[in-house]
């Protein structure tokens, strides 16, 4: 079990490593630990000395306020991934990410509920409710987990499964969807499925891609809305970016539709048609029709996934989206980053829309309670300003605030609640738009009946 106790003059970043350094001061503790004994060892200590405890994994949550009295309890060393193929299931140490879950997984043949970045820790992503590649398909990771294994801040290690009964039932769900800062997870298995019943073209995974130039903004949004409600093997997205440097046109403003399709070819073509067009082709700068690996599927968002620098995401998870405010988000997109030249770069905005089916199916299944709230919203946006001078925080709040007021023009037109997904609160965030009011009371009652002195850091 590896310590380092900050002395108050290093750098941040040779002590912590965070997606975001918005919110993140020099801790109280870095702990390491190896065993389960080393992380009761370090919650009773946090709770002997009015300390908070941040178990760490991928360091991708944006929320969590890290400073002098926490202990961020670094859970790399929980890196374990085991498939039990007989079982179909895979478990999964509390500090494993996701690059390394898919490769074994795939090693074995199938696959799990895991999101879209290979950094991602699996605990952190589970918590919030696990909105993977295959949500169309098989709803959320919440609804796989087969137990999770958690020290609690009492400092005892207990298993959950769906037998739970009592307050162990009560902490099983709200882990899955409203976890965060309740306990320790040790490791959680999952439900695993065949590669093989997806019928995938050669065991890969078909993909569209377009790249338009910014000027293209109103046929991406024409092509992206015609292919919502998707059907479920089908994940589309569209992304707000900026062409990167040593690219000709370097700076400027680019739209990307890629769409996945988990099943065979000849039903990809025809769930994505519309992006096969010779129109659509026209004003690309690239397009592309390829198979990827299962293994290399996080492939391209790997510049997203980088550390450091100021980020935050602001989200909506959404009913509707039209094609007029998904051109004014471009123009709002744009406009903050020609008025904020260091933040520009790297600022993105991205839509993603998968079928419902599955998670509001998954959610009618008897005696399956879980905390995410919002399963009939099958469209996501996250604006993800990203800066490196703190100073432009003001800037990017008002300017990701309003995008993301534009994005909500239908849903708000038909009176629908505003509402983002747990997984990328922002810092500070609003709790009544992640749950419902009555999902909040229980949620509240299960962390001070399993954690009374806070001894866990919780949104
Ligand atoms: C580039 C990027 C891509 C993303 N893609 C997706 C996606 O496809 N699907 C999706 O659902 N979400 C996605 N997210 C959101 C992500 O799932 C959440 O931010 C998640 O909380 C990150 O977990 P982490 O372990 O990487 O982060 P951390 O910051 O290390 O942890 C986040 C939270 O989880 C807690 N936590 C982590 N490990 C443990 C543990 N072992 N025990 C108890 N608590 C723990 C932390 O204490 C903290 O509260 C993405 C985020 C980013 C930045």
């Amino acid at each position: 079990c590896t310590v380092t106790i900050p002395k108050g003059d290093e750098d941040l970043h040779s002590i912590i490593s965070r997606w975001s350094d918005l919110g993140v001061k020099l801790p109280f503790a870095v702990v390491v630990p190896s065993t389960e004994e080393d992380i009761i060892a370090v919650i009773n200590f946090a709770s002997q000395n009015s300390l908070h405890v941040v178990p760490g994994g991928g360091g991708h949550g944006v929320f969590v306020p890290i400073g002098e009295k926490t202990i961020y309890l670094d859970m790399k060393n929980f890196n374990s991934v085991a498939v039990n193929k007989e079982e179909s299931s895979v478990t999964i140490g509390g500090g494993a990410v996701t690059g390394e879950i898919i490769k074994a997984c795939v090693a074995e043949g199938c696959y799990t509920l895991t999101g879209n970045s290979d950094a991602l820790g699996v605990a952190g992503y589970f918590l919030g409710g696990g909105n993977s590649f295959i949500t169309g398909l098989h709803g959320l990771a919440v609804d796989h987990v087969l137990s999770i294994r958690v020290a609690s801040a009492s400092g005892s290690v207990i298993t959950l499964t769906p037998s739970s009964t009592g307050a162990e039932a009560s902490l099983f769900s709200t882990l899955r969807g409203a976890g965060h800062g309740l306990t320790a997870i040790l490791s959680l298995t999952l439900r695993t499925f065949p590669i093989a019943a997806l019928s995938l073209p050669d065991s890969k995974i078909w993909n569209r891609k377009l790249i338009l130039p910014g000027t293209a903004i109103a046929q991406a949004a024409t092509l992206f809305t015609s292919l919502l409600p998707p059907p479920g093997p089908l994940l589309p997205v569209l992304i707000f970016g900026r062409a990167p440097p040593g690219t000709p046109a370097a700076g400027a403003p680019m739209l990307i539709i890629s769409a996945n399709y988990y099943g065979p070819s000849a039903s990809a073509e025809a769930a994505a048609a519309p992006l096969l067009t010779p129109e659509a082709s026209a004003t690309a700068i690239l397009a592309t029709t390829t198979l990827v690996d299962f293994t290399a599927m996080n492939a391209s968002s790997a510049a997203m996934s980088a550390h450091g620098g100021f980020k935050e995401t602001y989200n909506a998870m959404l009913a509707t989206i039209s094609p007029a405010s998904i051109t004014s988000a471009f123009a709002q997109f744009v406009a903050f980053g020609a008025a904020n030249p260091s933040a520009a770069a790297r600022t993105y905005a991205v839509f993603g829309a998968w079928s419902t089916g599955a998670q509001l199916a998954n959610a009618a299944i008897p005696n399956n309670k879980t905390y995410f709230a919002h399963r009939d919203r099958g469209v996501f946006f996250q604006f993800t300003p990203w800066y490196t001078d703190p100073a432009t925080r003001g800037a990017a709040d008002a300017a990701a605030r309003g995008v993301v007021r534009t994005v909500r023009e239908s849903d708000d037109a038909s009176g629908l609640e505003r509402v983002i997904f747990a997984n990328n609160m922002i810092f500070g965030q609003e709790m009544g738009e992640v749950y419902t009011r009555e999902g909040l009371e229980e949620v509240t009652a299960v962390k001070r009946e399993w954690d009374p002195k806070g001894v866990f850091w919780s949104p």
